[in-house]
């Protein structure tokens, strides 16, 4: 190549990346509002509870007061919660197995409503930064809780307090309602070649 058709080369990418800096800068002044934020992670890959807790460790680093509601407790220990309660952070876990395990609709009901008893008092608790409500769509779509109370929680919640909902199929209500919705996309899974789910990587 050229010196001259170098420097043109060069003269077109500046220009191209004043114009995107431009542009996002542009974006940056409009984006002045200052508040908490709703997130919704749902889609069928892998990577929505594991998100939903780096922002759980984010918050924490930086001083600020973060708190997980877990609606199904795992098969496995979760090592987040090992980690995270070290640090402060208090977790309200439900107390029954998977609920297609149990298959029993009165004890889960009860159970969902016991861990949503707690996470509601957290979304009008004000010195609280962030609430985790971990697998909360699936009680949703079971009933266990009501979708309009939880609509309603969150729309009233401290204005500063942020919010993440992880789980598959999450209610078109939910995802109306956040101001971030992720859908991670099953590309492929480690499970479905046949590998087992390894400790500290899958839970
Ligand atoms: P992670 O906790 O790893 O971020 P997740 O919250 O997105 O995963 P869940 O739907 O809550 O996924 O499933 C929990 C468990 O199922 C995890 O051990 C995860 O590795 C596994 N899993 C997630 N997606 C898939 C998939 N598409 N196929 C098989 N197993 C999956
Ligand atoms: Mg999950």
């Amino acid at each position: 190549m050229s010196d001259s058709q170098s420097n043109k080369d060069q003269q077109k990418h500046q220009q191209r990346q004043q114009k995107v800096k431009e542009q996002v800068d542009a974006k940056v002044a409009a984006a002045d509002k200052v508040q908490g934020i709703f997130q919704v992670i749902t889609g069928n890959g892998k990577g929505k509870s594991s998100s939903g807790f780096g922002v759980v460790a984010r918050c924490v680093g930086h001083g600020n007061k973060a708190v997980v509601a877990q609606f199904i407790k795992g098969m496995w220990e979760c090592g987040e919660r090992n980690l995270l309660e070290k640090a402060g952070v208090p977790f309200e876990v439900m107390k029954t197995g998977f609920t297609w395990e149990t298959q029993n609709r009165d004890t889960d009901t009860i159970a969902a409503q016991q861990t949503w008893q707690k996470a509601k008092q957290w979304l009008a608790d004000e010195s609280i930064d962030l609430v985790l409500l971990d697998e909360l769509t699936y009680m949703v779509t079971y009933d266990y809780i009501d979708l309009e109370e939880v609509l309603d929680a969150i729309a009233k919640r401290p204005k500063m307090q942020s919010v993440i909902i992880t789980g598959r199929g999450a209610h078109r209500k939910l995802t109306d309602l956040a101001d971030t919705v992720s859908e991670v996309r099953n590309v492929k899974h480690a499970f479905e070649s046949g590998v087992k789910a390894l400790e500290g990587f899958d839970y």
